[in-house]
């Protein structure tokens, strides 16, 4: 028998997801956003739950190759834009819209050649300082492109830095409105965060919204908020079962380095799922875990394949946890109880963004269709 452990891609939630966003959305369409691989739940995998989406977004060539092979023939649009001129040829071949954001891409544009002009979103750098042009370049660059032959239809789009924090967005939806005056073109953009703190916002919702994390049912603004404020439900289980148990007495420590101690005697579960699987090694002693579908939390250091959990209270809600009893290190339990992504990221220090992308490799996944 392979290890225990196995990730669960759910496609009722991710259409469940999909419904929440849109109907938030106002009038807008809907990218889902699909980079990294769908944000490491598999781009194969999620598609039947996405595809009532209007379009996919994401940065791979290859990733926009595998959207079409599932058969997909409307709108992808390449979130960063090309890296080089034979990029283009594929935008060409396979009908992609992309992102332009700087002068050696209109360049790159300018020699191309095509039969078939191509659409762009145009990225203003509106005060976040990653990709984009500045605000008083924006419409020059605006008038280079569209005086361009290899242009069809020129977008305008923004991306925001703090749409899940307490500065917000105001002083960047001030920006893109002002230089973006006048200028014919739709409109994009909101991601998650922006999607569900600022809908009422027609201006913000514009014409296309781009949501990534929210339809992976993990909360932007995890603490303010949790997912089941927003009504989003988790789309990735990490699942695996005890392996070994143990009594501890007062005193006994636990794991590599002996960071936890136990008081009084207690019993301790192993399970099958360490860092090589993409579990945080940063996880602390009393990162949260369900045992058999009850709330308990980690014990000491994570190693590479096993960590320990405290069955005290698994025990004191009469469950009686043995060897094969199910953990869910996140997701929902196969008792319906939820263990948000949101929660062990924290615990490590960082966001449920990065645990669904760095589940490893080794770990099994399938769609519970
Ligand atoms: C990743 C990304 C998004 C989606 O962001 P979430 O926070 O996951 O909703 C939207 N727009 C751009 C340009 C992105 O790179």
């Amino acid at each position: 028998m392979p290890r225990p452990i196995h990730a669960t891609i759910h496609l009722e939630a991710l259409k469940h997801n999909l419904a929440v966003l849109r109907a938030r959305a106002q009038d807008a369409r809907v990218w889902a956003v699909v980079k990294a691989n769908a944000y490491g739940h598999g781009i194969e995998r999620v598609f039947e739950g996405l595809r009532g989406a209007d379009g996919f977004a994401l940065l791979d060539l290859d990733e926009a190759q595998r959207v079409r092979d599932l058969g997909w023939r409307g709108p992808i649009l390449l979130l960063e834009g090309v890296f080089e001129p034979r990029d283009l040829e594929l935008c060409s071949r396979l009908d992609l819209w992309h992102t332009v954001h700087c002068d050696a891409q209109i360049d790159m544009l300018s020699r191309h050649k095509t039969q078939v002009p191509q659409r762009v979103f145009l990225k203003m750098n509106s005060g976040m300082n990653r990709l984009g042009f500045a605000p008083g370049r924006f419409r020059a660059a605006w008038s280079r492109l569209n005086a361009l032959p290899q242009v069809d239809e020129v977008s305008l789009m923004t991306h925001f830095s703090d749409a899940d924090g307490e500065r917000g967005i105001a002083h960047q939806t001030a920006v893109f409105a002002q230089h973006c005056q006048d200028l014919p073109g739709e409109r994009s953009l909101a991601n998650s965060a922006a999607l569900l703190r600022h809908h009422q916002d027609a201006s913000v919702m514009a014409d296309w919204v781009r949501p990534g994390i929210a339809l992976y049912g993990s909360s932007p603004d995890h603490p303010q908020n949790q997912v089941a404020h927003w009504g989003l439900r988790p789309t990735m289980s990490l699942r695996s079962q005890l392996i070994g148990l143990q009594t501890l007495a007062a005193g006994d420590s636990v794991g590599y380095a002996s960071t936890y101690r136990a008081a009084a005697p207690q019993r301790m579960g192993v399970v099958a799922c360490g860092y090589a699987d993409g579990y945080p090694r940063l996880c602390p002693t009393g990162t949260p875990v369900l045992v058999g579908g009850v709330p308990t939390r980690t014990l000491g250091r994570v190693s590479m394949d096993m960590i320990a959990v405290d069955l005290e209270p698994v025990i004191q809600a009469g469950a009686n946890p043995l060897v094969g009893t199910a953990v869910t290190l996140w997701g929902q339990d196969a008792s319906g109880a939820v263990l948000p992504i949101d929660e062990p990221a924290a615990a490590a220090g960082t966001i449920g963004y990065e645990l669904m992308c760095a589940l490893a490799t080794r770990v099994p996944v399938s769609t519970d269709a």
